[in-house]
């Protein structure tokens, strides 16, 4: 009788923790080698944004021919499927890494679903300047223009893979009316327009930091959302979310920011501009704010 009670109980514990396993977790990517490149998109074209070993473990997010996409760092990234095992999802040895895995690396408000919020969102991203117009010019003599071409086409990339439908209003470095931008968001009925730049205050070389800005006040909220979650993952210098009468947002009825994602007149934010690390943590900052954004859009 009392070996009866025993079963009954550890198979009910048993059901109990397969069920809420598969509900907290997907399949798993096990890495089989070392110094493995993490890129942030399927080809060896891609931007090399990290490395994994042997052993580590990640959360699967989907397959492509010879590519497997998964959480890494807060976002989508992806590794040769040449050098992982693939683990199916009721695998209980992985239980506990998998759950630590998802646990750190995904947003609160999105665990279920993290692209969801995403998916099929027109986003109208504005690389400021261009062409004869290069911007503010950096301490390095970098142009302001080439700084947010680059930042804008990584941030795509990040976007794409969350299913998002992303429209630049300059591919590469050519001249953009500022009237052009706008309309250009209204036309594709942009859910968001963002416009990205790089500040300058010759000046006062030691100034640094990143500031979002709003025209219409309907668009303040989603500025503070965007500064917060851009200023979590950079640790950059806090200029908040402000009014701003900028063209590009004043012809604009979509809902749109300005973003300056930091000072390149300051020689140490140049440089850190620069680095693959910085673009990363800009790109994980606007997702999450997109996310946050749209998540209170549709629980309105
Ligand atoms: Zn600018």
């Amino acid at each position: 009788m009392y070996r009866w009670i025993k079963s009954i109980i550890f198979l009910l514990m048993l059901v109990i923790s397969l069920s809420i396993s598969s509900t907290v977790y997907a399949a798993t990517v096990k890495i089989d080698t070392d110094n493995l490149n993490i890129r942030n998109g399927p080809s060896l074209e891609s931007d090399v944004i990290g490395q994994a070993d042997t052993g580590e473990t990640y959360q699967l997010n989907e397959r492509e021919d010879g590519w497997v996409s998964i959480y890494f760092n807060n976002s989508i990234a992806w590794v040769s499927s040449e050098y992982v095992t693939i683990s199916d999802e009721n695998n209980e040895k992985n239980h506990d890494q998998t759950v630590h895995v998802q646990k750190d690396s995904i947003p609160t408000e999105t665990k279920n679903n993290p692209n969801a919020l995403l998916k099929n969102k027109v986003i109208v991203i504005d690389p400021g300047h261009g062409g004869r117009d290069v911007g503010a010019i950096g301490v390095s003599g970098g142009y302001e223009k080439k700084y947010v071409l680059h930042t804008a086409h990584n941030l795509k990339t990040y976007l794409e893979h969350l299913g998002a439908i992303v429209h630049l209003t300059r591919e590469t470095d050519n001249y953009k009316m500022l009237s052009s931008r706008a309309s250009y968001a209204n036309y594709q009925r942009a859910d968001v327009f963002l416009s990205l730049h790089y500040n300058s205050s010759p000046q006062y070389p030691s100034v640094k930091g990143i500031g979002t800005f709003f025209y219409d006040k309907n668009d303040e909220t989603f500025a503070s959302i965007m500064q917060e979650e851009l200023i979590k993952s950079t640790n950059s210098e806090d200029r908040h979310a402000q009014f701003g009468d900028f063209q590009v947002l004043r012809t604009n009825h979509q809902p749109a920011l300005l973003l300056e994602l930091g000072f390149i007149s300051n020689a140490a934010e140049e440089l850190n501009i620069q680095t693959i690390a910085y673009q990363r943590k800009i790109s994980q900052g606007v997702m999450a704010g997109l996310q946050k954004y749209f998540l209170m859009r549709e629980t309105d």
